[in-house]
Protein backbone atom coordinates (compact mmCIF):
# COMPACT_ATOMS: atom_id res chain seq x y z
CA UNK A 1 0.00 0.00 0.00
CA UNK A 2 1.08 3.74 -0.24
CA UNK A 3 1.99 5.97 1.87
CA UNK A 4 -0.72 8.47 3.35
CA UNK A 5 -0.36 11.95 0.79
CA UNK A 6 -0.26 14.68 1.96
CA UNK A 7 -2.61 16.51 -0.79
CA UNK A 8 -1.13 19.82 0.46
CA UNK A 9 2.85 19.07 -0.21
CA UNK A 10 2.98 16.06 -2.34
CA UNK A 11 6.10 15.84 -4.92
CA UNK A 12 4.52 16.48 -8.21
CA UNK A 13 7.83 15.97 -10.50
CA UNK A 14 8.19 12.84 -8.67
CA UNK A 15 4.34 11.65 -9.44
CA UNK A 16 4.49 12.53 -12.77
CA UNK A 17 8.09 10.79 -13.89
CA UNK A 18 7.13 7.78 -11.85
CA UNK A 19 3.53 7.41 -13.86
CA UNK A 20 1.41 7.32 -10.40
CA UNK A 21 -2.09 7.82 -9.81
CA UNK A 22 -3.68 9.13 -7.09
CA UNK A 23 -7.97 8.87 -6.46
CA UNK A 24 -9.88 9.68 -3.08
CA UNK A 25 -12.40 12.18 -1.55
CA UNK A 26 -11.86 15.73 -0.60
CA UNK A 27 -14.25 17.77 1.83
CA UNK A 28 -15.72 20.91 0.64
CA UNK A 29 -14.39 22.22 4.54
CA UNK A 30 -10.99 21.51 3.19
CA UNK A 31 -11.87 23.94 0.69
CA UNK A 32 -12.20 27.58 1.71
CA UNK A 33 -12.93 29.38 -1.75
CA UNK A 34 -15.42 26.69 -2.08
CA UNK A 35 -16.83 27.36 1.05
CA UNK A 36 -16.75 31.39 0.42
CA UNK A 37 -18.95 30.05 -3.05
CA UNK A 38 -21.27 27.96 -1.23
CA UNK A 39 -25.11 29.22 -0.87
CA UNK A 40 -25.62 30.64 2.84
CA UNK A 41 -29.06 28.42 2.73
CA UNK A 42 -27.11 25.51 1.85
CA UNK A 43 -28.23 22.61 3.73
CA UNK A 44 -26.08 22.16 6.41
CA UNK A 45 -24.48 19.30 5.60
CA UNK A 46 -23.26 21.08 2.62
CA UNK A 47 -19.21 21.45 4.14
CA UNK A 48 -18.95 17.57 4.76
CA UNK A 49 -19.84 16.60 0.97
CA UNK A 50 -17.12 16.09 -0.71
CA UNK A 51 -15.44 15.40 -4.15
CA UNK A 52 -13.96 12.51 -5.52
CA UNK A 53 -10.77 12.95 -7.62
CA UNK A 54 -8.14 11.76 -9.46
CA UNK A 55 -4.67 12.46 -10.27
CA UNK A 56 -2.39 10.87 -12.74
CA UNK A 57 0.95 12.31 -14.04
CA UNK A 58 2.70 10.34 -17.07
CA UNK A 59 6.07 11.42 -18.78
CA UNK A 60 6.45 11.51 -22.58
CA UNK A 61 9.75 12.05 -23.74
CA UNK A 62 10.40 13.43 -27.26
CA UNK A 63 12.26 15.50 -29.71
CA UNK A 64 10.67 18.63 -31.40
CA UNK A 65 11.86 17.48 -34.62
CA UNK A 66 13.68 14.35 -35.87
CA UNK A 67 17.37 14.89 -34.27
CA UNK A 68 16.67 17.26 -31.77
CA UNK A 69 17.52 16.55 -28.47
CA UNK A 70 14.80 14.39 -26.63
CA UNK A 71 13.30 16.02 -24.09
CA UNK A 72 11.03 14.93 -20.54
CA UNK A 73 7.64 16.61 -20.48
CA UNK A 74 5.51 15.50 -17.46
CA UNK A 75 1.77 15.98 -17.69
CA UNK A 76 -1.01 15.63 -14.94
CA UNK A 77 -4.34 14.27 -15.72
CA UNK A 78 -7.22 15.60 -13.18
CA UNK A 79 -10.27 15.12 -12.29
CA UNK A 80 -12.69 16.51 -9.73
CA UNK A 81 -16.83 15.30 -9.53
CA UNK A 82 -19.20 16.63 -6.82
CA UNK A 83 -21.23 18.99 -6.92
CA UNK A 84 -21.28 22.71 -5.07
CA UNK A 85 -24.79 24.34 -3.58
CA UNK A 86 -25.31 27.97 -4.86
CA UNK A 87 -27.63 30.68 -5.04
CA UNK A 88 -29.77 30.22 -8.29
CA UNK A 89 -30.04 33.99 -9.76
CA UNK A 90 -33.71 33.46 -10.73
CA UNK A 91 -35.46 32.17 -7.84
CA UNK A 92 -32.64 32.75 -4.67
CA UNK A 93 -33.20 29.66 -3.56
CA UNK A 94 -30.38 27.41 -3.25
CA UNK A 95 -29.37 24.58 -5.46
CA UNK A 96 -26.21 21.40 -6.05
CA UNK A 97 -24.92 22.73 -9.23
CA UNK A 98 -23.08 19.17 -10.34
CA UNK A 99 -19.21 18.90 -10.54
CA UNK A 100 -17.25 17.07 -13.34
CA UNK A 101 -14.13 18.10 -14.91
CA UNK A 102 -11.58 16.47 -16.35
CA UNK A 103 -8.21 18.29 -17.84
CA UNK A 104 -4.89 17.59 -18.64
CA UNK A 105 -1.64 20.06 -17.27
CA UNK A 106 1.56 19.80 -18.76
CA UNK A 107 4.14 20.28 -15.75
CA UNK A 108 6.84 22.32 -15.72
CA UNK A 109 9.93 23.62 -13.61
CA UNK A 110 8.94 27.14 -12.84
CA UNK A 111 6.36 29.37 -12.59
CA UNK A 112 8.91 31.39 -15.57
CA UNK A 113 8.76 28.53 -17.55
CA UNK A 114 4.64 28.47 -17.07
CA UNK A 115 4.48 31.87 -18.02
CA UNK A 116 6.81 31.27 -21.09
CA UNK A 117 5.52 28.01 -22.50
CA UNK A 118 3.25 28.83 -25.52
CA UNK A 119 -0.64 29.04 -25.12
CA UNK A 120 -2.43 25.50 -25.97
CA UNK A 121 -5.81 24.84 -26.24
CA UNK A 122 -5.64 21.35 -25.11
CA UNK A 123 -2.94 21.23 -21.82
CA UNK A 124 -2.86 23.88 -19.48
CA UNK A 125 0.48 24.72 -18.55
CA UNK A 126 1.16 24.82 -14.01
CA UNK A 127 4.85 25.22 -12.32
CA UNK A 128 5.40 22.06 -10.70
CA UNK A 129 6.86 21.76 -7.47
CA UNK A 130 8.33 18.95 -4.67
CA UNK A 131 5.88 20.45 -2.29
CA UNK A 132 2.72 20.72 -4.60
CA UNK A 133 -0.56 21.60 -3.45
CA UNK A 134 -3.30 19.52 -4.82
CA UNK A 135 -5.93 20.36 -3.09
CA UNK A 136 -5.32 24.03 -4.27
CA UNK A 137 -5.35 22.69 -7.54
CA UNK A 138 -8.92 20.51 -6.97
CA UNK A 139 -10.16 24.02 -5.01
CA UNK A 140 -9.15 25.61 -8.87
CA UNK A 141 -10.57 23.11 -10.96
CA UNK A 142 -14.27 23.17 -9.33
CA UNK A 143 -14.15 27.26 -9.24
CA UNK A 144 -13.54 26.86 -13.40
CA UNK A 145 -15.86 24.51 -13.13
CA UNK A 146 -18.68 26.98 -11.39
CA UNK A 147 -21.36 28.76 -14.00
CA UNK A 148 -21.33 32.71 -14.19
CA UNK A 149 -24.61 32.50 -13.98
CA UNK A 150 -26.28 30.02 -11.35
CA UNK A 151 -29.51 29.02 -12.25
CA UNK A 152 -31.90 25.61 -11.76
CA UNK A 153 -32.75 23.98 -14.78
CA UNK A 154 -36.51 24.47 -13.68
CA UNK A 155 -37.04 26.27 -10.41
CA UNK A 156 -39.10 25.17 -8.02
CA UNK A 157 -40.66 27.86 -6.53
CA UNK A 158 -41.55 29.34 -10.23
CA UNK A 159 -43.05 25.82 -11.44
CA UNK A 160 -44.82 26.04 -7.60
CA UNK A 161 -46.60 29.70 -8.85
CA UNK A 162 -47.64 28.21 -12.21
CA UNK A 163 -49.55 25.47 -10.98
CA UNK A 164 -51.61 26.91 -8.43
CA UNK A 165 -51.83 30.19 -10.53
CA UNK A 166 -50.74 32.08 -7.51
CA UNK A 167 -48.68 34.71 -10.14
CA UNK A 168 -52.19 35.88 -11.47
CA UNK A 169 -51.99 33.94 -14.94
CA UNK A 170 -54.72 31.91 -15.42
CA UNK A 171 -53.03 28.52 -15.64
CA UNK A 172 -54.49 25.14 -15.67
CA UNK A 173 -54.55 22.29 -12.93
CA UNK A 174 -52.12 20.01 -13.41
CA UNK A 175 -53.54 16.56 -13.50
CA UNK A 176 -53.29 14.42 -10.96
CA UNK A 177 -50.02 11.72 -11.87
CA UNK A 178 -53.01 9.05 -11.67
CA UNK A 179 -55.23 10.14 -14.10
CA UNK A 180 -52.27 10.78 -16.76
CA UNK A 181 -51.49 6.75 -16.42
CA UNK A 182 -53.40 4.69 -18.57
CA UNK A 183 -55.12 1.96 -16.45
CA UNK A 184 -54.81 -1.23 -17.30
CA UNK A 185 -58.32 -1.96 -17.60
CA UNK A 186 -58.78 1.31 -20.32
CA UNK A 187 -55.71 -0.68 -22.16
CA UNK A 188 -56.99 -3.89 -21.90
CA UNK A 189 -60.20 -2.33 -23.73
CA UNK A 190 -58.36 -0.48 -26.55
CA UNK A 191 -57.09 -3.90 -27.20
CA UNK A 192 -60.70 -5.89 -27.53
CA UNK A 193 -62.06 -2.91 -29.85
CA UNK A 194 -58.99 -3.19 -32.20
CA UNK A 195 -60.72 -6.43 -33.46
ZN1 LIG B 1 -34.16 28.73 -9.23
Amino acid sequence: MTQPIDLRALDLFALCRKGESLAGDVAVRDLPRILAETAAQAPASAPDETFAYTATGFMREEAAEPGAPVMRRLFLDVTVQGRTWLDCQRCLAPYAEPIDTATRFEVVESEEAADAAPMDDEVDVIAGSKHFSLLELIEDEVLLALPVAPKHDVCPTVHESLVTGSDGEAQPEAEPEEEKRPSPFAALAGLKTRH
